[in-house]
């Protein structure tokens, strides 16, 4: 029986983390099965405070019997990122840019113990879930990522290379339409692992040029991802990776990372 609970209770899953024999323990729920964590908690941790933090904080803080404190989560996050790197042992630059790509998207800078939101896009991990279902009836987020890790992104996404015809002034390689390949989707045989491997790439190189302005007015060129967008999704790294050298950026996806609120909210004082 844990003494302390961290939760962030976030628009789609609710993550937790506790102590048990010295050792962090996480786990992860689904919000619209928001009961099931009242359960856990009344059948393990019925004394335990529990720190709660995220959208969904007053709606769970309503549900349980325990005593709550609502912890702020901005705060929780920036300052869990701190600690989940330092258990891993890793070691982050001073200042850096946070992109939490959960539901929605929300992109801090830190510098030092200092952190301030900078902004945020609609453009996220919900987005993600909504037009995978609209463009291939998928709503399983693994098999969503299985699928998308197989596609290939030719003939739907319009390359700056597919434009020019001569040479270009910026890399041939570059996305120059996302789904913009209109005459190729027209007559050509479109899979669903390729549309999904094209929503990943629009969402990733959206929230990547949400960031790089932000990241070059706040001087830092390192940006760490961090939502649960990134849990088994390593095409969605991989198109972010694509961008280091460009734009001359380091891109850090922490172990964990997804449970910055959460531990940030555990360790609140
Ligand atoms: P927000 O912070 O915006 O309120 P959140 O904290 O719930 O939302 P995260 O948990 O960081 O957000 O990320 C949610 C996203 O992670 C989903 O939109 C989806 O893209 C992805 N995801 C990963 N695993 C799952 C899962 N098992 N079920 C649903 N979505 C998942
Ligand atoms: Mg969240």
């Amino acid at each position: 029986m844990a003494n302390v609970i961290g939760i962030d209770a976030g628009g789609t899953l609710i993550k937790t983390v506790h102590l048990e024999n010295n050792q962090y323990c996480y786990q992860t729920f689904s919000t619209n099965d928001i009961m099931e964590v009242v359960l856990w908690v009344n059948e393990n941790h019925r004394e335990a405070k529990l720190m709660i933090t995220g959208g969904k904080q007053t709606k769970l803080a309503q549900l349980v019997d325990n005593e709550v404190e609502m912890v702020p989560e901005f705060e929780a996050t920036t300052s869990g990122i701190q600690a989940i790197v330092n258990q891993a042992n890793l070691a982050l630059p001073d200042s850096y840019l946070v992109v939490n790509v959960g539901t929605g998207t929300s992109i801090h800078s830190v510098n030092g113990k200092s952190a301030e939101r900078l902004g945020g896009t609609g453009v996220g991990g919900g987005m993600l879930m909504g037009l995978a279902y609209l463009l291939t009836g998928r709503t399983n987020f693994q098999e969503i990522t299985r699928l998308a890790e197989k596609g290939d992104r030719n003939g739907i996404d319009l390359k700056v290379k597919d434009i020019y015809e001569g040479a270009s002034p910026i890399g041939g390689d570059l996305t120059a339409s996302n789904f913009g390949f209109i005459e190729r989707i027209k007559h050509n045989e479109v899979k669903n692992e390729d549309v999904l491997a094209c929503l990943i790439g629009m969402i990733s190189e959206s929230i990547l040029m949400m960031a790089i302005p932000f990241a070059k007015t706040t001087s830092t060129a390192n940006i760490v991802f961090i939502g649960s967008t990134f849990q088994s999704n390593p095409l969605f790294r991989q198109q972010l990776e694509r961008f280091e050298e460009l734009f001359d950026i380091k891109a850090y996806f922490p172990h964990r990372g997804q449970f910055s609120g959460a531990v940030g909210a555990l360790l609140y004082r």
